[in-house]
This record gives C-alpha cells, sequence and structure tokens, in this order.
C-alpha cells in the first residue's frame, strides 16, 4: 500500500471515531509522510495545535488502525508540516499531483468565520423520515418565528445521528432567507469554554459579553461538555438569560435530554425544560437508504441498488458510520477502477460495524475461542501440548493481538507461558492465512461476531 492509500483507510476509520468538528480541525489536513524501516512513521500535520492535540487524544487509535494495515509500524511520531525536509516535500507534492477523487470527497466547504457554519450542511441535504419529523417541522418553526416560538429549541440524541448537521442548517437556512441580517452565531460548548477560560485570563469578560450578547441566533453545540466548569456555566446562564429577554433565538443540541444532564444547575435545566424539547431517533431503513443516496449524489458517485440496499440494512449503529463506510466503499472501487461487487462491499462493511472492543477483555477473548472449539478456557491458557490445541491458541494469540493490541510478552504469558518469539510466530501465521483460507477466516469471524454480542 502507498503512504497516501494506506493513511486514507486509516483516516476513513479515523473519522467514523471521532466527532466530526474535531476529525475536521485536527486530521483533515493530515498526511501520512513517511514509514522508516525501523518501523517510525511520520505523521504531518498543519500546526503546533494539531501535533499536541493529535498526539494526546488520538496516537493510540491511529496506532492501532496503522497497525491493522502495516505491521511494521511500531511507532508514529508526528510532525509539523513545514518541518519536513525539502526531499519529503518534493514527494508529496508529486503525490498531490496526480488528479485524485479521493480527494474531491474529502473536500469541505469553508466554514464562515463569522457565523462558524459550514454551509456543507442545508436542510435540502438533510434527511427526512419518521425518526426525525417531529424534530425537523419543530425546527421549521423556529425558523419562521425566530426568538418567539420555540425558545430555547433544545435538540438531543445519540452520536452520529444528525444533531450538528440539523443545528447548522437552521442557521444557515436564518442566514440566507433574511440577507445576513440576522447575527447567527454556531459555537460547540467547548468554543464558549474556551473563550470564558481565554476572557477570564486576559480580564477581558466584558468584551465576550458584548460580543455574544450581539448574537441574534445563539447555536451551541454539544452542550453535554459544558458542565463541570463552575465559571463557564455561570457566564452560559447570564448569557442565555441576556438572550432569552431579548427574544433571541437560541438553539441547543446534547447528547441527552436535559433531565439526565446531571452536571446542570438546576436553574438551567428548568429554563431548557421551558422552550422545546425535541429528539432525533436512529432512522429507519427506508430513510437510511434515502441518505445514503443522498450522500452519493452529493459526491456525484454512484453505487448499484443492492449495495446501497446491504448498506442500509446492516450499517445500524449511526448516520456517521454509514459516511464512513460509504468513503470505503467508494475508494476501494475508485481504486480499482471498477464497479465494486457486494462480497467485497460486505466485507467493509462488516469490519466497520463490527462492535467497539472497549469492553472486551483477554479473558472473554479466550472464553469465546474455546467456546467455539468446544473446549475449556484452561486447555488453551494451559500447559498441554495436543495437537488439537494449537489452532485455538493460535487464534487466542491472534484475536488478542488484533482487538486489544496487547504485548507478545504478555500474550505469551498468559497462554501457557510460553516464549513471546511464538506468540509472533502464531500472530503472523494467522494474520497470513487469513487472506487465503476462507475456512479460517469464517471461524475468526464468528469468534468475533460473539464477542461482538458482549460490546
Ligand atoms: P451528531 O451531531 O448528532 O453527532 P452529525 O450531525 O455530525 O451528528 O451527523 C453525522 C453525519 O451524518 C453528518 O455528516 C451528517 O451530514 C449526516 N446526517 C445525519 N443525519 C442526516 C440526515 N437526516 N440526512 C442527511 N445526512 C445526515
Ligand atoms: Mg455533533
Amino acid at each position: 500500500m502507498e503512504n497516501d492509500e494506506l493513511w486514507s483507510a486509516v483516516l476513513s476509520e479515523v473519522e467514523i471515531q471521532v466527532s466530526r468538528p474535531n476529525y475536521l480541525t485536527w486530521l483533515k489536513n493530515s498526511r501520512l509522510a513517511k514509514i522508516e524501516a525501523s518501523g517510525i512513521a511520520f505523521v504531518a500535520l498543519p500546526n503546533h495545535f494539531a501535533k499536541e492535540w493529535v498526539e494526546a487524544k488520538y496516537n493510540k487509535m491511529i496506532l492501532g488502525l496503522m497497525r491493522q494495515h502495516n505491521e511494521d509500524v511500531r511507532k508514529i511520531e508526528y510532525v509539523v508540516e513545514g518541518t519536513l525536509t525539502k526531499a519529503e516535500k518534493t514527494k508529496t507534492s508529486g503525490v498531490k499531483a496526480v488528479p485524485d477523487k479521493k480527494q474531491q470527497i474529502f473536500q469541505e466547504m469553508k466554514v464562515d468565520p463569522e457565523s462558524n457554519l459550514n454551509p456543507r450542511y442545508t436542510l435540502s441535504s438533510y434527511v427526512v423520515g419518521s425518526s426525525n419529523e417531529l424534530v425537523y417541522s419543530a425546527a421549521s418553526a423556529v425558523i419562521d418565528n425566530i426568538g418567539t416560538k420555540y425558545n430555547p429549541f433544545f435538540i438531543y440524541g445519540g452520536v452520529g445521528l444528525g444533531k450538528t448537521h440539523l443545528i447548522q442548517a437552521i442557521g444557515n437556512e436564518i442566514k440566507i432567507r433574511h440577507n445576513n441580517k440576522i447575527k447567527v452565531k454556531y459555537v460547540t460548548s467547548e468554543k464558549f469554554t474556551n473563550d470564558v477560560v481565554w476572557a477570564i485570563r486576559n480580564r477581558r469578560m466584558e468584551d465576550i459579553k458584548t460580543a455574544y450578547r450581539q448574537i441574534d441566533v445563539l447555536i451551541i453545540d454539544d452542550i453535554q461538555f459544558i458542565g463541570g466548569k463552575e465559571k463557564t456555566e455561570e457566564e452560559f446562564f447570564h448569557t442565555f438569560n441576556a438572550l432569552y429577554e431579548t427574544n433571541k433565538q437560541i438553539i441547543i443540541s446534547s447528547d441527552r435530554s436535559p433531565k439526565s444532564l446531571p452536571i446542570l444547575e438546576e436553574r438551567l435545566r428548568s429554563r431548557f425544560e421551558g422552550g422545546m424539547i425535541a429528539d432525533i431517533g436512529y432512522p429507519e431503513y427506508e430513510t437510511r437508504v434515502a441518505i445514503i443516496k443522498t450522500k452519493l449524489q452529493e459526491r456525484g458517485a454512484q453505487l448499484p441498488e443492492p449495495i446501497i440496499n446491504m448498506i442500509a440494512e446492516k450499517a445500524q449503529r449511526n448516520i456517521r458510520e454509514i459516511e464512513g463506510i460509504l468513503t470505503k466503499v467508494l475508494f476501494q472501487q475508485g481504486s480499482s477502477h471498477k464497479e465494486i461487487d457486494l462480497s467485497s462491499a460486505e466485507k467493509i462493511v462488516s469490519e466497520a460495524t463490527q462492535k467497539s472492543t472497549a469492553n472486551i477483555n483477554p479473558a472473554h477473548i479466550i472464553n469465546a475461542v474455546a467456546t467455539f472449539f468446544q473446549m475449556s478456557p484452561n486447555d488453551i491458557v494451559g500447559r498441554a501440548r495436543n495437537k488439537e490445541l494449537i489452532e485455538p491458541r493460535q487464534i487466542s494469540v491472534y484475536l488478542l493481538r488484533q482487538m486489544l493490541n496487547m504485548s507478545y510478552p504478555y500474550i505469551a504469558s498468559k497462554i501457557g507461558n510460553r516464549d513471546h518469539t511464538t506468540a509472533i510466530y502464531s500472530y503472523k501465521k494467522i494474520s497470513e492465512s487469513i487472506t487465503k483460507d476462507q475456512n479460517l477466516n469464517q471461524k475468526i469471524a464468528s469468534i468475533k461476531e460473539s464477542l461482538s454480542k458482549l460490546g
């Protein structure tokens, strides 16, 4: 795999796991500069903030994903783009000069610095079905009656179900309808918190107050992150009141209802409850199909109907997951220059939809393997050397490494206290055979399936 190919595969997985603003802010303009023979991969980021943020927050995830594509990588060095040597840069510009479909896919429209709104989020690209028709009609009413009908307008729902899209679309629609005469501001609660903290430190609280109070429509995303910091909550409350009392529109999103926001002060909670509260649910199958078709249209891409239906049926977590899958499927289709077939697409979907391994521990894996092979977990971890134990042990090693990223010495100590080179050998053996041996592939898929029910 070429570096840029590998990196976009990694990014398309990262994209599913991190919030969209985080992805766009920190990761979108990143690049895999090189992989040294020593196993160090160099990832270039546009600036120092991005470098520090990605290093601190996402290194573990990125390393794990990277190793799934290239086992030789053992460490990642993050560098700021400008600090790379000349030779490396020339190499990149060579890569970039190749007309590249994938870049079109990743291209985002510019965020408006004044309102912080991304014009990509529009009402017309927001697909409405039974899971979100209530929230949608409330949104329309808010647009028609700014500040007077539903205030505040509080939207809640799970991750990746379209909260950010909808609240930004409301902002964009209001701006367009009123020819930019109404001042709309979108902030994440992280941004709001940062503003307040910065102002306190620099004794500029008055500036912040004035700035926020000039806004006609204030949109705050992911309010659940605001609590816990007394001063910001206090300031938010004052800003909220100042806007509310002058009939300015406030739109808030959250991952849970006001009732379940534990950190929220009672007076703020009751303010929220005084407005319109609406939730976004998970879209049903028909809506998922419609969403996939809309996304394809936006990207100027096409997929055969059976593949669209298969994705709609199997991607059951959220819409961000569906988008991540589409990116991968289209990427594969683009790089092979022919229409992707159903089974390759299915493979991508099943990899992407595998439940997170967050709740899985080594004992779960060993139990799952033992159950599959109808033996006792003690057989696998024990010291007996029967031939029928070889495969279950090798698969256990493989899964401990692949799913939990455990070190070989640790794995070796778990599985019959063997030498770590045995563990390395087992892992290699299985990861090589799995691509050729359909039977083995099937066994591992079933074991993973049983593990995913735990997740
Ligand atoms: P949330 O803020 O709830 O986590 P987002 O608004 O970021 O979710 O949505 C995740 C992705 O799914 C976005 O790219 C968004 O465009 C898309 N999306 C969500 N809901 C819809 C919808 N109803 N129609 C079209 N796209 C949607
Ligand atoms: Mg969001």
